[in-house]
C-alpha cells in the first residue's frame, strides 16, 4: 500500500490515508481504469461486433465530470489511473483531461497516468502525452503482418501503428505491446513478435482472449472457443526455443512475468482464463457514462453519474464510491465452451476497456 505521509497532501487525502478504499476481502483499491469513450476507429474481431451499438452520446460524462470523478478517487487513495476505451485517443479533447490528471502527478497525490491505445493516433499525440506527464503506454498489436492486422481489426492500417510506436518512443514514452494470443491466427507469429519487440526495445505482454460481448449475429461462442490459445500452451511453445525463467515481480496490473535467458527480455502473461489473478486485484473500472464496474468479469456495477450530478460537492459521490467498493466481488468465473451460446459477460470489452 502506498499511503505515504506527504507534506503536499491535502486534507481530503489525509482523511483517505486513514481510511483507504479496502474491499470486503481486504484488497486495497489503488488503481482506476477509466474508459473515456466506448467508440473506436477499429473493430477488432474479438472485441467488437462489426455493427456495434454504442452508448448514447447524451449519457456520456463530460471531460470535466470525468476529471471530477478521477479527483474523487485520488482523494480516496487511488495512485494510478489508466485511460482506456474504446480508443481513448479518439475522444475529442482527451488531452485536456490528461493534462488535468498531470496536476495530481505534480502534487504527488498520484503516481502514474497511463493509457492503453491501439496506436493509430500516436503520431499526433505522443509528444503532448509526454508533456502532460505520461511516461509509459500500452499499445495493442496482435500481428506484424499488414493483411492479418487488417483482418483482425477489420480495417486497420498497420503502418499507422508502427509510425505511432516510433513517435511514442521518440517522445520518450516507454511502450509495452499487448498481444492477444489467438490460436491459428497469430500463433505462427509468436517468435517473430517476441524477436521484433526485443529488436525495437519494446516490452511485451500476452493476453488470453476473454468471452466478453457477442461478436456476430449468430452464436460467437465457437469462434472464441476456436480462437482461445491458453498461455500455458504459448509458454510451452516459447520453451521450445528459449530458456524461460519465472520473474517473481508483480506490477500494479494482473500480469505474471518470465525472462528469456538468451536475450534477457521480460515477457508478461495475463491469464484470466487459465489462471485467474483475482486474489491480488487492486482495481476498479469506470465507463464513459460513469458506471463503476467492480470486476472485469462480473456485471456488478454502480451508477456514479447520479451522485456526481446531484451535488456540486464530492461528499455524496465519495460516500457512494466507498459503499460500492464493499460490493466488489471475490473474482470472475470466465468460461469459454464450445456450443455455449452466450458470452460469459454480455458487455463488450470496449465498454470497460480491459
Ligand atoms: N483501444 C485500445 C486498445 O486496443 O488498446 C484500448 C481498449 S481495448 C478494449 C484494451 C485491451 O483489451 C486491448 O489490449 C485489447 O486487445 C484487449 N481486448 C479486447 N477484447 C478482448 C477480449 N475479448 N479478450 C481479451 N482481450 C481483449
Ligand atoms: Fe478498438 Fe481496442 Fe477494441 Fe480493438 S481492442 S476494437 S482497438 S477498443
Amino acid at each position: 500500500m502506498h499511503f505515504m505521509p506527504n507534506e503536499l497532501c491535502n486534507d481530503r487525502f489525509e482523511t483517505a490515508a486513514q481510511t483507504p478504499l479496502v474491499d470486503p476481502y481486504g484488497r486495497g483499491v489503488e488503481y482506476l481504469r477509466l474508459s473515456v469513450t466506448d467508440r473506436c476507429d477499429l473493430r477488432c474481431v474479438y472485441c467488437m461486433a462489426e455493427n456495434m451499438v454504442f452508448l448514447p452520446k447524451k449519457e456520456m460524462l463530460t471531460l470535466e465530470e470525468l476529471d471530477r470523478l478521477c479527483a474523487s478517487f485520488i482523494g480516496l487513495g487511488v495512485r494510478k489511473i489508466r485511460l482506456t476505451g474504446g480508443e481513448p485517443l479518439v475522444r475529442r479533447n482527451v488531452l485536456w483531461l490528461i493534462e488535468q490528471l498531470g496536476r495530481h502527478l505534480e502534487s504527488k497525490t498520484l503516481d502514474e497516468v497511463t493509457l492503453t491505445t491501439n496506436g493509430t493516433q500516436l503520431v499526433k499525440y505522443a509528444s503532448a502525452l509526454y508533456e502532460a506527464g505520461v511516461r509509459r503506454i500500452n499499445v495493442s498489436l496482435d500481428s506484424l503482418k499488414p493483411e492479418k492486422f487488417q483482418k483482425i481489426t477489420r480495417w486497420g492500417e498497420i503502418d499507422k501503428v508502427f509510425a505511432g510506436i516510433e513517435a511514442a518512443q521518440k517522445a520518450g514514452l516507454r511502450v509495452k505491446i499487448n498481444t492477444v494470443a489467438l490460436k491459428n491466427v497469430n500463433q505462427e507469429e509468436l517468435f517473430d513478435i517476441v524477436a521484433w519487440c526485443a529488436a525495437q526495445d519494446l516490452d511485451l505482454t500476452f493476453i488470453e482472449v476473454m468471452p466478453m460481448g457477442a461478436l456476430t449475429a449468430e452464436s460467437d461462442a465457437n469462434m472464441r472457443f476456436d480462437q482461445f490459445w491458453s498461455l500455458a500452451d504459448l509458454r510451452t511453445e516459447l520453451e521450445s526455443r528459449y530458456e524461460i525463467q519465472d520473474v517473481p515481480i508483480r506490477s500494479a496490473g494482473p500480469a505474471n512475468y518470465v525472462r528469456l535467458r538468451e536475450s534477457g527480455q521480460k515477457i508478461g502473461f495475463i491469464t484470466p482464463m487459465s489462471h485467474n489473478f483475482c486474489e491480488s486485484c487492486n482495481r476498479v473500472r469506470i465507463t464513459c457514462t460513469g458506471r463503476l464496474y467492480l470486476c472485469l468479469g462480473q456485471e456488478d456495477s454502480v451508477d456514479l453519474r447520479r451522485p456526481l450530478r446531484l451535488s456540486e460537492s464530492n461528499a455524496l459521490l465519495e460516500q457512494e464510491i466507498r459503499q460500492a467498493i464493499m460490493q466488489k466481488p471475490k473474482g470472475h468465473d470466465f468460461i469459454i465452451e464450445a456450443e455455449k451460446d452466450r458470452p460469459s459477460v454480455p458487455r463488450h470489452m470496449n465498454v470497460t476497456g480491459g
